[in-house]
Formats: structure tokens, C-alpha cells, sequence
């Protein structure tokens, strides 16, 4: 079965209301959000705040991009170095990292405010599988430290007191950082927003936009939405509605597989604490326990068409699990998807104004579901006229991937074979 369309183990554990009817006619609207991922659903719900009369486009189901399908961790900090970052925009490092607890605070504050039942749990472990890490962790911490941030590192003692593999020389313990269950998070996000008076279409893919009577256009198929401005919130599924945004990201293929449920017991003894793990490659493995107790594994990337290698995939991430935990060998994957993650040359989140009418943010570059809902937030901040730190990532220029629409991808995974590599040493 293709990744990109199977029945995930969240979709199998959450709850869809009724799909909300297509777009059909003209309608008017302050706002037009194209996407119903965090960032649209986030953006929508603070402009309809803000008594602004928001109508949001999703062109399948909400969540139905990365926000629906992701390794559920929320994370402090930003994918790459923030050095070059902060210096074009002008900031310290701090600025931007406390940026990243904002973002963190935000989804907790949600999650408290709306009453979401999303099984949200504290605790995140980065570990390093080699002594390079294990330098690299200790510098970390020390810089998150300076942060103002409570970590701890770990040796190979302790780390394996929590995780039960023999892969770990070290590891960082954040309390601030966590997990959750994806997808009803995101419909909480969905039921907020439409509470607060935003109309949602779903099946309503917008493909074109142009100008009536001094109003925006934003087309689909069977209607239009009339607005004096818009987001693009459609991220690595974005398509070429702006040819000149979409060249700035890159789709890339991540994959995560659930096992059935294990009981209590026996996930406890996989990670002691209940957190969630990264460990420390280019090419990484990322996992945690579910609330019903199954070990939720992701990693493999593939940088051509998301559904292309399904059979060698999933045997392959079984590998991986068998690989970190030896007592796992024999575990079938009950569950085996795929989503696209949308990277950015330097790995900082893309968010700015496109052409006056168009807002945008994507590019989140794998450290998206705290950030995008932050940039959502932010956008619709600026909107409201205090553009503060809306400005801050708009300072960030970023470039278009080398090649052009056809060579971009193999130029890409030339370069990921290179940081594979690097990964071996
Ligand atoms: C497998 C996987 C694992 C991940 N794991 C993590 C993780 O553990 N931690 C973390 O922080 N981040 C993770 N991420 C990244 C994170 O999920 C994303 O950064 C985040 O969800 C981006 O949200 P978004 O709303 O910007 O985009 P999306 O959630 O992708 O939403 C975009 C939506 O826009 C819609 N759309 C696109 N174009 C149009 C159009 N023209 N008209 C109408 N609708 C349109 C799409 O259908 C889609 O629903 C992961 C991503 C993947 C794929």
C-alpha cells in the first residue's frame, strides 16, 4: 500500500467529525488560509479571534499533510544552526531560541485552553550514538544551560537505564519538550477554530488565485473565496501554487510504523521514562510510546515520490527498529505511513509576505509541531498590525534549491547521500 495513503495508526485512533462540504460559489471573507494543517488551523483560529471572518480551504481532509501524520514530538529549538539565522535577522541567538518555548508554551496553553485529549506527556531524549556526539551533547548542553533551559546529560549508564538499547554512548534530557497524539491535536485545533467562527471546506484545493473588483480571488474547482488577503499554509503539499515559495522547500519522504499495542509493562521497559528519543544523525531515528502502549518508530527518508519504495520501506524500518532494539526482532509493524516533510536549505522555518496579498510560512524542516502553529499565530499578529516578531523570521532570506523543477530532487539526494555517509563516521 502507498505510505502517503494508508490508514495510519493515528487515523485509526482518532475520532474525524463529518467532513465539513466542499466550497461551492463565491464567498467573501476577510482572510482566505490555504492549508488545514497547524499552520492554517493556528493562524485561522487566532485571526477569527480577533473578529476577523476567516474562510479556510483544505484541498483533502484536514491534517491530511504532515500535522495529521507526523512523529508526534514536540521539540525546543530549531532544526539547523540558528548563528547565520539570527545574524540576518538581526537578533541574538536567545531571541530566536526563546522563539522556539514560546511555540512550546503556545501548543501546551492550547491544549489546556480548548480542553484537547491528545495524550500529551513531557520528556524528550536527543542521543548520540558515537563519541562525536557525545561532544557535540555536552557543548549543547551547555549552550541550553546558558539558555536559561534545565537539561541533564546522561552517560551510556544512565541512558540505558532509560532506553533499553545498547546503541547510546550519552544522551540530553529535556523536561520541556514532549509528545502527543498528532492528529487529535490537530482536530482539537479544527474544533477550536470552527468554534470561534472559522468556515472550514475541506475537499476544496485552491488552484489559482487573481483579482476581482479590487478583491483577491482565490479559486477551486467549483467556487472562489473573495478576501483582501490570504495564506498559504500548504507547506511540503503546497504543489506550484506559488512556483517562487515552492522552490524555496523541498518534500522529503519520512516514514514511521507502529507495533501493536505491547501492554504497560513491556513499553516501560523499552523507555523507562515514557519520553520521546532522536538520536543524533542526519538521517535519524525518532520514537516514542504511544498512550495504548505501542512503540511508534520513524525514520528512512526518501527524497523521490513519497509511495514509490513502499515494500522495501517498510522492511527496512522494521530493520531499523530490530537494530535499536534487538528484544523487538520479532514484532510485526501493525501500522506503516509515510508523510512529507518540507526542508529549507538552511533548515529555518520560511515565513514572510509574498507579493503584499500572500502571507506564507512552511519549511519547518522536520521541528514543525510546536513551530507551526507559532508561525500561524505570528502571521495572524501581523496581520493585526504588530508584525514584531512576524519581522524577525521575514529578515531570513531564503534560496531556491539548485536544478530548478527537474533537477532539484536528484541534486538532493546527492547531497543526503553525503550526509548519510558522514553519518557512518
Ligand atoms: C512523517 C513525519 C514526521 C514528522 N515528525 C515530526 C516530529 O516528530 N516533530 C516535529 O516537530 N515535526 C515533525 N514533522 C514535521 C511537522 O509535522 C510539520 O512541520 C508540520 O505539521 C507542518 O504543518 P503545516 O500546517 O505547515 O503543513 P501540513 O500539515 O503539511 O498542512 C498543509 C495542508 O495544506 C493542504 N494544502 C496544500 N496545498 C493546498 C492547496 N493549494 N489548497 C488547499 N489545501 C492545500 C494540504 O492538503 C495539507 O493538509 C514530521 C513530518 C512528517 C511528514
Amino acid at each position: 500500500m502507498n505510505p502517503a495513503t494508508a490508514p495510519s495508526y493515528y487515523e485509526a485512533s482518532a475520532q474525524r467529525p463529518p467532513l465539513s462540504p466542499p466550497l461551492a460559489g463565491e464567498t467573501r471573507a476577510d482572510v482566505c488560509v490555504v492549508g488545514g494543517g497547524y499552520t492554517g488551523l493556528s493562524c485561522a483560529l487566532e485571526l477569527a479571534k480577533r473578529g476577523r471572518d476567516v474562510a479556510l480551504l483544505e484541498g483533502e481532509c484536514i491534517g491530511w499533510g504532515a500535522s495529521g501524520r507526523n512523529g508526534g514530538q514536540f521539540l525546543r529549538d530549531f532544526s539547523g544552526d540558528i548563528k547565520k539565522p539570527a545574524a540576518a535577522a538581526g537578533v541574538c541567538e536567545k531571541t530566536l531560541f526563546d522563539f522556539s518555548l514560546a511555540a512550546i508554551d503556545l501548543l501546551r496553553a492550547r491544549v489546556r485552553e480548548h480542553k484537547m485529549d491528545c495524550d500529551l506527556r513531557q520528556g524528550f531524549l536527543l542521543a548520540g550514538l558515537k563519541e562525536r556526539h557525545r561532544r557535540e551533547l555536552a557543548e549543547l548542553h551547555k549552550r541550553l544551560r546558558a539558555f536559561g533551559c534545565e537539561t541533564e546529560l546522561l552517560d551510556a549508564a544512565d541512558t540505558r537505564a532509560i532506553i533499553a538499547s545498547r546503541r547510546y554512548c550519552a544522551s540530553l534530557y529535556d523536561k520541556n519538550s514532549g509528545h502527543l497524539h498528532p492528529l487529535k491535536y490537530l482536530l482539537g485545533l479544527a474544533q477550536a477554530a470552527h468554534g470561534a467562527g472559522v468556515r472550514i471546506y475541506e475537499q476544496s484545493r485552491a488552484d489559482g488565485c487573481d483579482y476581482s473588483a479590487g478583491k483577491l480571488r482565490v479559486k477551486t474547482k467549483s467556487g472562489a473565496v473573495l478576501c483582501a488577503q490570504a495564506v498559504l499554509a500548504g507547506n511540503a503539499y503546497q504543489g506550484e501554487f506559488i512556483p517562487q515559495l515552492r522552490a524555496r522547500i523541498m518534500p522529503v519522504g519520512s516514514y514511521i510504523g507502529a507495533t501493536r499495542p505491547l501492554g504497560e509493562e513491556k513499553a516501560r521497559r523499552l523507555i523507562a521514562n515514557g519520553a520521546s528519543v532522536c538520536d543524533m544523525r542526519n538521517v535519524l531515528d525518532y520514537y516514542r510510546i504511544t498512550a495504548d502502549h505501542r512503540l511508534l518508530f520513524g525514520g528512512r527518508v526518501s527524497y523521490t515520490n513519497l509511495g514509490a519504495e513502499t515494500a522495501g520501506l517498510r522492511a527496512s524500518l522494521r530493520r531499523r527498529v530490530a537494530h535499536v532494539f534487538p528484544q523487538m526482532a520479532n514484532e510485526e509493524l501493525e501500522y506503516f505511513w509515510g508523510g512529507s516533510v518540507a526542508i529549507t536549505i538552511n533548515r529555518f522555518p520560511d515565513i514572510g509576505r509574498y507579493e503584499n496579498d500572500w502571507y506564507y510560512a512552511q519549511g519547518f524542516s522536520g521541528h514543525g509541531v510546536a513551530l507551526s502553529g507559532f508561525a500561524g499565530a505570528i502571521i495572524a499578529e501581523a496581520m493585526a498590525g504588530d508584525g514584531e516578531k512576524f519581522d524577525v523570521f521575514s529578515r531570513v532570506r531564503h534560496r531556491p534549491f539548485a536544478g530548478g523543477r527537474l533537477l532539484r530532487t536528484p541534486l538532493l539526494a546527492a547531497a543526503m547521500l553525503y550526509y548519510r555517509l558522514r553519518d557512518l563516521l
